[in-house]
């Protein structure tokens, strides 16, 4: 097979990837690998057994095998290993700079690692990353929003603001949406954004328009993890525009899931065209079979984006990031200057 057009250009362009889970990007391999050190019993024993576990009936299915895959991290050492793994990965499609969902509170329950030792874990695999391969992450620690009681969110929280000199940028808010709004989050969030850490809930991926808005107006989001369902209220779609909200869309993810029907019918070209700030990510790339490479591949392929389209997108998930505003300024016009001589 020849190479589509814009292959070379979208496998060397620079790249920022702001909404990717580290235990959803544990590669089939590592996965095995893990449940064989921990005595783990996993519904496959080998790789094609384990992509056809990941064929996903819907939601509450790929919840299910989160959960069942999320038990075989039993060490801070196993942390580690998954994020050397995962920086690696975005270091080999140029990602100079990702922020990182992992879900702390899970390896808490179920290996009793305290939240310092796992930020130390990836914090050892980050440092090694920026030296080796000059690639940048920062954390986004998210809360399974099922889990209770909701004073857990709120410990989440505390974690991530004491995690704040290290490294983490934001809370995150993900798990199943329906039975779970964001006003029973607002306390957590009233902590991570009184010692200024941004919000970054996923909303409006399978709940309503109207928690989109709730997920601005109680949680205070600056950008959404998904927020596609925003295009059945004008109104929503206004108030994003209005508050300067991103939305971080994961196209292959949202098929995978059922959540569109196909990506045909995807709606990213509807959110751009409605002048909304979007950028494009894998979300859980070892469970979906995909990599943000793939992901700019499909908007180039589907949604029929131009070079300059592409790097327009790749850009505003620099502007978007979370950085500092010097680090930012910087990363964008190395950006710029790379893309420039493409
Ligand atoms: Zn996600």
């Amino acid at each position: 097979m020849t190479a589509k057009p814009h292959d070379t250009f979208i496998a060397s362009m620079p790249k920022a990837e702001l909404h990717v889970h580290l235990e959803g990007s544990v590669q089939p391999e590592t996965l095995l690998a893990l449940a064989k050190r921990n005595s783990i019993e996993l519904p496959a024993t080998d790789v094609a057994g384990l992509q056809e576990w990941f064929l996903f009936r819907d939601f509450d299915h790929f919840i299910e095998i989160y959960k069942k895959l999320s038990t075989c991290i039993r060490t801070p050492e196993d942390l580690e290993l998954i994020m050397h793994d995962f920086m690696r990965g975005q270091a080999e499609q140029n990602i100079r700079y990702t922020e990182l969902t992992w879900t702390p509170y899970t390896h808490f329950e179920n290996a009793a690692i305290p939240f310092a030792d796992q930020l130390e874990a990836l914090n050892s695999a980050r440092a090694h990353a920026e030296s080796e391969w000059g690639v940048l992450a920062r954390y986004i620690p998210d809360y399974s929003r099922d889990i209770r009681p909701l004073e857990n969110a709120t410990t989440v929280a505390q974690w991530a603001v004491e995690g704040a000199s290290d490294g983490v940028v934001a809370l995150g808010l993900g798990g199943p949406e329906l039975g779970n709004p964001p006003r029973l989050f607002e306390d957590a969030y009233a902590v991570a954004l009184a010692a200024d850490l941004a919000s970054v809930p996923h909303q409006g991926e399978t709940d309503d328009a109207t928690s989109i808005r709730d997920a601005i107006e109680l949680l205070g989001a600056v950008r959404i993890g998904h927020g596609i369902r925003c295009l059945d209220d004008e109104s929503v779609v206004r108030l994003i525009r209005d508050r300067n909200v991103t939305l971080d869309v994961c196209p292959t993810s949202n098929v995978c899931l059922g959540v569109v029907p196909s990506m045909e019918q995807h709606p990213l070209p509807r959110l751009m065209d409605a002048g909304i700030s979007v950028t494009i990510a894998s979300d859980d790339p070892a469970l979906f079979s995909t990599t943000l490479t793939d992901e700019y591949r499909a908007a180039s392929i589907w949604f029929g984006l131009d070079e300059q389209a592409l790097a327009d997108l790749s850009i505003n998930a620099v502007r978007t990031s979370l950085l500092p505003h010097e680090e930012r300024t910087e990363l964008e016009r190395a950006f710029t200057a790379e893309f420039d001589s493409l």
